[in-house]
């Protein structure tokens, strides 16, 4: 047998971790996603969390934020932008329309490659503005 009992309880923890992050746009951090995890696996720990995370964002199911200090997991991978509530932290997803990205003018001219951009929107979210 190719599945030996470690494979096979890898694949059901990363199965766990993927059902509790994948309908979630609540971009939640690795701890966050532990607590919910730990519910279901009680003996998981936060290092195996934090890997199946990684493994989900190396097979592009999941996208990492970083928004301030923490990073967030996201299963929107499709391309777009972020609005981060001050008063609760919550984040927000803003699709923005291709073209009208921002695309930096000056930087390639001047030998620079860019990789990605990340732009975020701060301010107050409707139900901290209510
Ligand atoms: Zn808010
Ligand atoms: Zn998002």
């Amino acid at each position: 047998m190719a599945n030996s009992r470690g494979q096979s309880r890898n694949t059901k923890q990363l199965e766990l971790i993927w059902r509790a992050v994948k309908d979630d746009s609540s971009h939640p951090t690795a701890d966050q996603i532990y607590d919910r995890v730990r519910k279901k696996l009680s003996h998981i720990s936060l290092g195996t969390v934090y890997r199946n995370l990684q493994k989900l964002v190396s097979d592009d199911k999941l996208q990492v934020l970083m928004l301030g200090r923490a990073q967030h997991f996201d299963p929107l991978v499709e391309r777009h932008q972020h609005f981060i509530c001050e008063s609760c932290d919550r984040v927000f997803d803003v699709m923005v329309d291709r073209q009208r990205e921002i695309k930096p003018a000056k930087l390639p001219h001047e030998g620079f490659k860019v990789t990605s951009h990340q732009l975020a929107f701060y301010g107050v979210c409707k139900h901290c503005s209510a």
